[in-house]
């Protein structure tokens, strides 16, 4: 991990990750993208590889769930689409994120969760910055439901956590400011929505960024840690 870290930050990285400098050292900024259908573990592993890569996790969802409390007019104009499971305009999306490059934490790259998720996004996405790495973590539609209705998260520091899979400490969060947040849509009704908007307007960039030879697929129907491994293992491809 450590070397993966060195390698992003362009110094001299002198053991058996040669390939790794090759492929992720920034030409001005590199950004990795978790790719993948709602509730497929994107979040999870992004928590997970911050360290790994150097790199801030950018989740379009946070942003647009954070503009939506504050009831700025990006909020106003994102929430009936998220409560109905839609996508949110690529307009505002886009907007979005060409303001979130500028911050002085993504200037050797990010790590993109939920984000892009049409072409157009992509496409929007070239322009702004260097893609090096997408991850897809594959999940079948039956296990998503569960997923969904399952998630929980710490409101002091986002962590995610599963009632089933993935709970959090009889003592509460590492952060210490541990309180249960749970997301309004994450129920069955609006899981089927979201599923449709996936399958029809996402997962056409599959072949989209298979065909520029950066794609790589996990199996992300495993442990949580065996799926860590695999993606760190394909970010050193
Ligand atoms: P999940 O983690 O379950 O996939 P997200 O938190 O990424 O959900 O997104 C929640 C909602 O925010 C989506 O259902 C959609 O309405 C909106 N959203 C998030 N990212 C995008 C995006 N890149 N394009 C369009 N809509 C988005
Ligand atoms: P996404 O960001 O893709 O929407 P999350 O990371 O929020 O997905 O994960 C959705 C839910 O599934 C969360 O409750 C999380 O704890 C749980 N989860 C994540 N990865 C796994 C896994 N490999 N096995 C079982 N549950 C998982």
């Amino acid at each position: 991990m450590a070397a993966l870290r060195s390698a992003m930050v362009g110094q001299t990285v002198k053991d058996d990750s040669i390939s790794i400098t090759r492929c992720l050292q920034p030409t001005y900024m590199s950004s990795i993208v978790l790719f993948g259908p709602p509730g497929a573990g994107k979040g999870t592993q992004a928590e997970r590889m911050i360290d790994a890569t150097g790199l801030p996790q950018v989740s379009t969802g946070d942003m647009l769930r954070a503009a939506v409390k504050a009831g700025t007019p990006t909020g106003l104009e994102a929430k009936g689409f998220m409560e109905a499971g839609q996508l949110v305009p690529d307009s505002v999306i886009i907007d979005l994120i060409k303001d979130r490059i500028l911050e002085s934490d993504a200037k050797n790259g990010v790590m993109f969760d939920g984000f892009p998720r049409t072409i157009p996004q992509a496409e929007a996405l070239e322009q702004i910055t260097a893609v090096t790495h997408v991850i897809a973590i594959e999940v079948p539609d039956e296990r998503i439901v569960e997923r969904i209705c399952g998630r929980y998260s710490c409101a002091g520091c986002g962590s995610v956590y599963h009632d089933t899979f993935n709970p959090v400490p009889a003592d509460g969060c590492a952060c210490g400011h541990w309180e249960e947040k749970r997301r309004a849509d994450d129920n069955e009704e609006t899981v089927s929505s979201r599923l449709s908007a996936y399958h029809q307007q996402t997962s056409p960039l599959a072949d989209w960024y298979r065909s520029k030879g950066i794609f790589h697929a996990v199996n992300g129907d495993r442990a949580i840690d065996e799926i860590t491994v695999d993606i760190l293992n394909a970010l050193k491809v």
